[in-house]
């Protein structure tokens, strides 16, 4: 695809019904009870303004993310902007931030033979690997889109399985496709804010992803006042704030 190609996942009816079956197969169900809610930050793809605007503010706050990377878009442009390079991923890594997988060339593997499917996911985990990274133990799948053959492969690879279906986990996870509220800017910033509020007390886990994250984001990202207008959310609620890996650790040591 060229990079300038905007992908839209398929919106045809037979593609619509299986994406409403798919989460209901080849589950990977953790039932867990916890006293405080977690919330973990994830940046995809990963453009280089959500270094400054994103990984760096969570810095500040003494937490940390998830930064999945599809490599072949590493150094390129595109319509979220300039992309990080090698090193601005092995910095991310060097300052406690988890690298995740998000295969190599960021295309909807359910659109593509198996083989082939798992073939760019393990080269991407190989190219990551080469930069001194240990092996990503979560992966996201590129534009959330998944089938039951890839989740059931995928599942031998990573410890959990990131999706973009919108919404807080109470007391329940399924690895194969961790649910995922967008922080993105405009009409879906009031709902992200709805759900951090309503974590206080909960026994939940929220996840949030984003990608550029600068002054007139693409709509798939957001401003830096908004993350950090998230930021102030995230402490109110007295979330604890994880990595997804550190998160699916701590669920496993307090599952039921
Ligand atoms: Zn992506």
């Amino acid at each position: 695809m060229n990079p300038d190609e905007i992908y839209t996942p398929s919106k045809s009816l037979r593609k619509r019904v299986l994406r409403r079956l798919v989460p209901y197969r080849q589950q990977r169900l953790l039932n867990f009870k916890i006293d405080r809610p977690i919330v973990s930050f994830s940046f995809d793809d990963c453009p280089k303004s959500a270094v400054k605007n994103g990984l760096h503010k969570l810095d500040k706050e003494g937490w940390k993310s998830t930064v999945y990377i599809a490599s072949k878009l590493l150094g390129i442009t595109n319509h979220l902007g300039l992309h990080m390079d090698e090193l601005d991923v092995t910095d991310a890594h060097n300052s406690g931030h988890e690298i995740g997988g998000h295969s190599y060339s960021h295309m909807d593997l359910t659109e593509m033979p198996l083989d082939c499917a798992i073939e760019d996911v393990l080269k991407n985990r190989d190219i990551i690997r080469s930069l001194k990274i240990p092996r990503c133990r979560t992966f996201a799948y590129p534009y959330g889109q998944t089938s039951a053959e890839v989740k059931k492969h995928l599942s031998k690879e990573y410890d959990g399985l990131r999706g973009i279906i919108s919404g807080p986990m109470i007391g329940r996870v399924d690895l194969n496709q961790i649910q995922s509220t967008p922080l993105f800017t405009g009409k879906c910033f009031e709902e992200v804010l709805h759900q951090i509020n309503g974590l206080s007390g909960q026994n939940a886990w929220l996840t949030l992803f984003t990608h550029d994250v600068r002054e007139s984001p693409s709509e798939w990202g957001c401003t830096p006042a908004e993350i950090d207008t998230v930021i102030a959310a995230v402490k109110a609620s007295g979330a604890e704030v994880l990595t997804v890996s550190d998160a699916i650790t701590k669920l496993k040591a307090n599952s039921l």
